[in-house]
């Protein structure tokens, strides 16, 4: 058995090896420690290896599904070993001590799971597959549980930012890759070939171009080929569903990099869970498949106005009409997942309930498609979905007419057939139940026929069908004459079997199993049908979600009161009355209001500092317009009064470091790098938010950092940005950048309390209330006190001295220092261009090196 074990574990690779015995998956060696403490379960040992006793744990098959959910989430992977003989098979083959054979018959990992009770519904789970050609990343994405496959192309420096978005539970690259992403499941290189993508893509969706799915790049297909050949690897050659490849464009959605989604807090929040989260304050979704789509749309938000109106004009109509909103989201709240019940039955782990959700999840979008048609003041973007939901017709009468109203998710009992779909189902049924009725009346007999009132005709799964009396009375049914033949003694009872028993019982038996085979049959036929129809079914399912999300918006704006947005190709940005959806929901949960504030940006004045005491609202407030910005792009209605939102390529948010203290990153050199990535990638269609940026070093550092940072963007990188910051020093920027404006966040002094007004006004704060705050959060007087005395000591030095900033009167203008560095450059160049190398002297070559140095 060892040996067996042993090469199965070989194949299994880095998995854990679950290895059935009996009612039991046993774990081995090191996979049952690992096992043992991820599910704390009992570590045992068993026999001995090499001299030493062997680790084992173990789990009942019945509730293998919970244990194994639970290491998936603990981040391993698990090959599953079952028997594939019986027992008496194995006899038959190799003797009496014949091992019965066992093989993996699958692997479970996080980006390939499909079964209902492992999913969480509100959640894609996306496997992605990445790779390198030619100086190139292929990224090949897809979500299994319902088919969905994306291929993209992107720059090395853009592959974290590509990954982000995807939020992939699992990552696959080639072994010997030495950039790929940290924590990828090493694959064979010969996989991520371009033309091995190619030939599997065409292989797994019958055709001989892939012209007709999109174009696609040598990149995008060797990352495919990854893809592809990995599920084949993990399904033992059974292929999971999967819909046509899409191409993803570059330049269509608004890129946001990873720091920046973190920041955003936009689907998981600072805590790491959903809760707090931008997509937990903005999910009014009645389907998980609704929930899936928003999600990816808010990790992924457009940039064209066309694209965007389009989602706008649907999420408007429906929160005009508060009623048909209702309707709809009525019809939704009931429906099935029609999406993921494909996947598992086109994966060939369907159950006859899979195939009651397609009969009504279709049937029901069929009557979603009719109230929409019947509305004659539908928006254009609606026409072109209509088609989706209807047409299923057939397959929702077949399956109407074949199954029981709810089916069950066991096959093995059968009993999911609806009576008159098959006669001579019907009959075999009708054979046992006569039996059964029989056998009913068997029982009255015996007992007339014996006196024993006791007597019971009962079942089990080793006996069959036996009649089972009280022990006192057995006597009577023992003699030979009786017409009973004895079969087991029990405790209290002994068990018979008679002829007329014995026959009805046989009856049952044999309808029963050709009952079971005939549905058997017909579950085969009609998974055929679903297969046959997976593209339209998969379109009827990303239809009622895409009207599931634009229903949830409408309701969410309907219930907060938020505005359309105005979606404008200009570089500005205009929001009256903005607020932050999740900040305000925390607030009035406590009682309290929110206040409201705008935000206007233009190229003119397209860079705002923003200072004032802390806890004042600037990171609220730099926040909340980022959010408004990512909403609208998104096609949904934003939290404010009114907005109009220049089209933003790239969206950066970052967070001085002592903010980011949660995240475990807190060194200043983490800081750095995401700050750095936006001077070199923010264009004037960017959108940055920087807030406390400089923070995590010393004062001085900080200082001229912050200043070199905001002096850049706005004379280099001219994007739109707010930039908050406790350097008063910093408002000495405005009078050398002119698309630059200074505002605070106010706040009062008032009896010697501070009060934080929360309130955005223009020009530059009065002062930082330090000490005010540290009051507020209780610091103790005597602390204060000795506080407030160094405050006025520094102060007076500063007074003397010119402050902190007192050195940057004769600095030269950003744009002017650049321009000189690089006029001396081009100098260089223009003398160097000039130079005849030929006809110098040696010495003269010499003498022109130190003239050069001394240039430079
Ligand atoms: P800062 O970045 O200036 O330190 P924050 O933006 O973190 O301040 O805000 C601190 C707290 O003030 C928030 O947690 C919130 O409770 C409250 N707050 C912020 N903005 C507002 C607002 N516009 N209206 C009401 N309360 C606000």
């Amino acid at each position: 058995m060892m040996a067996q074990y042993l090469a199965l574990k070989q194949q299994a690779g880095n998995c854990l090896l679950f290895y059935r015995m009996g009612d039991f998956f046993e774990l081995f060696f090191d996979d049952a420690k690992i096992a043992a403490q991820v599910l704390d379960i009992a570590l045992t040992s068993r026999g001995e290896h090499g001299g030493a006793p062997i680790p084992m744990c173990g789990v009942p098959v019945h509730s293998a599904e919970g244990y194994l959910a639970r290491l998936i989430k603990a981040g391993c992977r698990v090959a599953i070993a079952e028997q594939v003989e019986t027992p008496e098979e194995a006899k038959k083959r190799g003797g009496s001590k014949a091992l019965v054979a066992r093989d993996i018959v699958r692997f479970v990992t996080a980006g390939t799971l499909t079964e209902e009770a492992l999913l969480e519904p509100r959640r894609a789970n996306v496997l992605a597959a990445v790779c390198e050609v030619r100086g190139s990343i292929g990224i090949a994405a897809c979500d299994i549980s319902t088919g969905r496959m994306e291929l993209e192309e992107c720059a090395p420096d853009q592959m974290g930012a590509a990954l982000a978005r995807l939020g992939a539970s699992e990552v696959v690259a080639p072994e010997s890759w030495e950039n790929a992403p940290v924590g990828c499941v090493p694959r064979p290189n010969r996989s991520f070939g371009s033309d091995e993508g190619e030939v599997r893509l065409k292989a797994v969706h019958g055709v001989s171009t892939l012209d007709g799915f999109g174009q696609f790049t040598r990149a995008m297909l060797a990352a495919a080929g990854g893809l592809v050949t990995y599920l084949d690897h993990v399904g033992r050659g059974a292929l999971p569903l999967l819909l046509p490849p899409v191409a993803r464009e570059a330049g269509t959605h608004m890129a946001m990099d990873e720091a920046t989604r973190s920041s955003l807090e936009i689907l998981v929040s600072s805590g790491g869970t959903r809760r707090g989260s931008l997509v937990e304050s903005i999910d009014r979704c009645v389907t998980g498949a609704g929930a899936r789509q928003l999600a990816e749309d808010l990790s992924a938000p457009l940039t064209d106005a066309r694209a965007i109106n389009r989602r706008l004009e649907l999420v408007s109509w429906l929160h005009d009409d508060p009623l048909l909103r209702g309707d709809i989201r009525g019809i939704l709240r009931a429906l099935p997942d029609v999406g993921r019940a494909l996947g598992r039955v086109v994966a060939g782990r369907g159950s006859p309930r899979d195939l009651g959700q397609l009969r009504d999840g279709l049937s029901e979008a069929r009557r979603l498609h009719d109230l929409l048609r019947a509305r004659s003041d539908r928006p254009e973007p609606l026409d072109a979905m209509l088609p989706s939901l209807a047409g299923h017709g057939a397959l929702c009468d077949l399956y109407a007419r074949a199954l029981v109203p709810a089916p069950p998710t066991e096959r093995s009992q059968g009993g999911y057939i609806a009576e008159g779909y098959d006669a001579v189902l019907d009959e075999l049924r009708r054979v046992s139940g006569n039996a059964r009725r029989a056998i009913a009346a068997l029982e009255a007999k015996y007992r007339d026929d014996t006196g024993i009132t006791a007597l019971k005709i009962r079942h089990n799964g080793v006996l069959g069908y036996f009649i089972e009396v009280p022990a006192k009375h057995a006597d009577r049914l023992m003699a030979p004459e009786s017409g009973f033949t004895h079969r087991q003694t029990m405790a209290g009872a002994v068990r018979f079997n008679a002829l007329a028993l014995h026959e009805e019982a046989s009856r049952i038996a044999e309808s029963g199993g050709h009952a079971l085979a005939a549905e058997e049959a017909h579950f085969e036929e009609l998974v055929a049908h679903a297969v046959r129809a997976k593209e339209a079914i998969a379109a009827t399912a990303a239809a009622l979600a895409r009207i599931d999300v634009a229903a949830g918006q409408a309701e969410r704006a309907a219930e907060g009161g938020w505005a359309l947005p105005r979606v404008v190709d200009e570089p500005c940005l205009e929001i009256t009355g903005g607020r932050h959806p999740v900040v305000e929901a925390a607030l009035a949960a406590k009682g309290e209001r929110f206040v409201a504030n705008d935000c206007t940006l233009r190229p003119q004045d397209r860079l705002w500092l923003v200072g004032g005491p802390n806890m004042g609202g600037k990171s609220t407030f730099l926040r909340q317009n980022a959010l408004i910005v990512l909403l609208a792009q998104a096609g949904g209605f934003v939290p404010a009064q009114d907005a109009t939102i220049g089209l933003v390529d790239r969206l950066f948010s970052r967070v001085g470091a002592a903010d980011n203290l949660a995240r475990g990153r807190s060194t200043f050199m983490v800081e750095m790098v995401e700050t750095a990535a936006i001077l070199s990638q923010a264009t004037e269609r960017s959108f940055v938010i920087l807030d406390e940026v400089g923070r995590g070093t010393s004062t001085y550092d900080g200082l001229s950092l912050a200043w070199a940072v905001a002096e850049a963007i706005h004379s280099i990188n001219r994007c739109r940005c707010l930039f908050a910051t406790h350097y008063h020093e910093l408002s000495r920027l405005a009078e050398s950048c002119d698309a630059l404006s200074l505002h605070h966040v106010r706040a009062r002094e008032w009896k010697g309390d501070l009060v934080l007004l929360h309130e955005l006004a223009e020009g530059p704060a009065d002062k930082s209330y330090g000490l005010a705050v540290a009051r507020l959060a209780g610091v103790p007087a005597p602390v204060l006190k000795r506080a407030k005395s160094v405050l006025e000591k520094l102060e007076k030095g500063r007074a003397a001295t010119g402050g902190l900033a007192a050195g940057l009167d004769d600095l030269p203008l950003f744009a002017a220092a650049i321009e000189a560095a690089e006029e001396k450059v081009d100098a260089l160049r223009e003398r160097l261009n000039g130079l005849d190398i030929d006809a110098l002297s040696p010495r003269e070559a010499l003498d022109l090196l130190y003239q050069l140095k001394a240039q430079a």
